[in-house]
């Protein structure tokens, strides 16, 4: 008689669009099943999940997290699983928490808060000596006169944000009420929640994206990206290309402060993706550091090209306690190094109603082009800044070298337009 074999190891994913596909092909690859919790505003129809999905499990861990996690119990006893994880930044604490409360390896519930609160981010850096600006806390924003004693410019965030939602440059102490109070009111109708505002030192120079794997406190640094070089006032995502060039010594820095940063900050397993500005071009100074795989897996797609290594696969392993794999040799590596992976966002170039998108379908045809993930669509209104609606698409290429990504996103610029009109009335 043959024994039954092994039960395949299972992950709820909270969270995740199925249209953004690296994940659940990681998923696939490393033998795991997937629970998905779907977001809220994606109708997900079973006919047509990725393979990986074995079930859904709908939760509104925003809305009504209590409740969420009582239903998670109860699958968990009626149908046990091996971890949780999310890509989702705003979830990474609801999935600490339940990590921890059904004994699950997690990052840990303070370790979670600590990471997506700006305000103990940044005592905690400058506590071990990191590069910090100069940085001030704000918990109710008629005091923004505290924020004075800085060197301008500043720039001001929320305490909680994320996806650069309200994050806002102010040139001089003149503009600083006014930006305050634009930032405060972002908080309070966007993130439903006001918890407080940063205000620190704008920090110039390039900005650098940087996606590694933490085990057992050990940190690997993978891949270290270019994401130009944004001057505010509102700071909208562009491009990332990876690897960056830079000059040994730099490369050497930025390694040292980010793994210190995970120290720093208790993160010790698990994927991180980490955004750092190199001050003068040459100081690496962190801007946040997220403890989840990136981008919604769009840094699984760099760190793939770039080096061979299957992120979202040891993001799961890690999250259902397996050990991650080292970078498989071939023929069994399922993914294949091309030397330099790129992301091009469409800016949204404009506000109004969406007409037209074009150059999108052109685009696809090009061999270098793998992905192109597209989130707004015609009849969609794209609100001015600060208010956010999204970026556009997502357009996912290799290369042979970043210059290549680079002379290539420079054709898009022109490539890929969008035509708007004003906004208003009934779709
Ligand atoms: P979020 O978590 O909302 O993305 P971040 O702190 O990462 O907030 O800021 C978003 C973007 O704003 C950064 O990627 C960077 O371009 C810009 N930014 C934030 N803080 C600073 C700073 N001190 N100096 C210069 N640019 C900054």
């Amino acid at each position: 008689m043959t024994a039954p074999p092994a039960p395949r190891p299972t992950v709820v994913l909270v969270y995740q669009r199925t249209s953004l596909p690296w994940v659940f092909d990681s998923a696939r690859r490393a033998g795991i099943d997937i629970v998905l919790v779907p977001r809220p505003d994606e109708s997900v129809s079973a006919g047509r999940l990725p393979p990986a999905v074995v079930d859904v499990l709908p939760l509104d861990v925003e809305g009504a997290p209590a409740k969420a996690m009582e239903i998670l119990r109860e699958r968990y006893e009626s149908a046990p699983f091996d971890g949780i994880v999310t890509l989702y930044d705003p979830a990474v604490p609801f999935v600490a928490d339940a990590a921890e409360a059904l004994g699950l390896p997690g990052l840990g519930s303070g370790i979670a808060r600590a990471v997506q609160d700006k305000r103990i981010m940044r005592q905690r850096l400058a506590e071990a000596g990191l590069n910090v600006p100069g940085f001030v806390v704000l918990d109710d924003p008629g005091a923004w006169v505290d924020g004075t004693r800085l060197e301008f410019p500043v720039v001001v965030k929320p305490a909680n944000g994320f996806s650069s939602l309200g994050v806002t440059k102010a040139d001089s102490e003149d503009e600083l009420g006014a930006v305050v109070e634009e930032v405060w009111q972002v908080c309070r109708d966007k993130l439903n929640q006001v918890t407080g505002l940063v205000i620190e030192e704008y920090l110039d120079g390039p900005e650098l994206a940087v996606e590694s794997l933490a085990y057992r406190g050990e940190v690997k640094v993978l891949t270290i990206g270019y994401k130009g070089e944004p001057v505010g006032p509102h700071f909208e995502e562009g491009v990332y290309r990876a690897p960056a060039a830079l000059s040994s010594h730099v490369r050497e820095a930025v390694v040292r402060e980010v793994v210190a940063a995970h120290s720093a900050l208790g993160v010790t397993h698990g994927p991180t993706h980490t955004e750092l500005r190199l001050r003068g071009g040459k100081r690496p100074y962190l801007l946040e550091l997220g403890a989840r795989v990136g981008g919604s897996g769009v840094s699984h797609y760099i760190v793939e090209h770039v080096t061979g290594a299957d992120l979202a696969a040891d993001a799961l392993r890690i999250a259902a306690g397996l050990t991650p794999c080292p970078v498989p040799a071939p023929p069994a590596q399922p993914v294949r190094a091309t030397g330099a992976a790129a992301n091009y966002i469409v800016p949204c170039g404009g506000s109004g109603r969406i007409t037209a998108i074009h150059g999108l379908e052109e685009v696809a045809e090009d061999p270098r082009v793998d992905h192109i993930v597209q989130m707004l669509r015609p009849g969609d209104v794209v609100r001015p800044y600060p208010d956010f609606t999204g970026y556009p698409a997502f357009i996912l290429s290799h290369h042979p070298s970043t210059e290549d990504a680079e002379e290539f996103h420079r054709t898009l610029e022109s490539r890929i337009l969008i035509d708007y009109a004003p906004a208003g009335g009934a779709r």
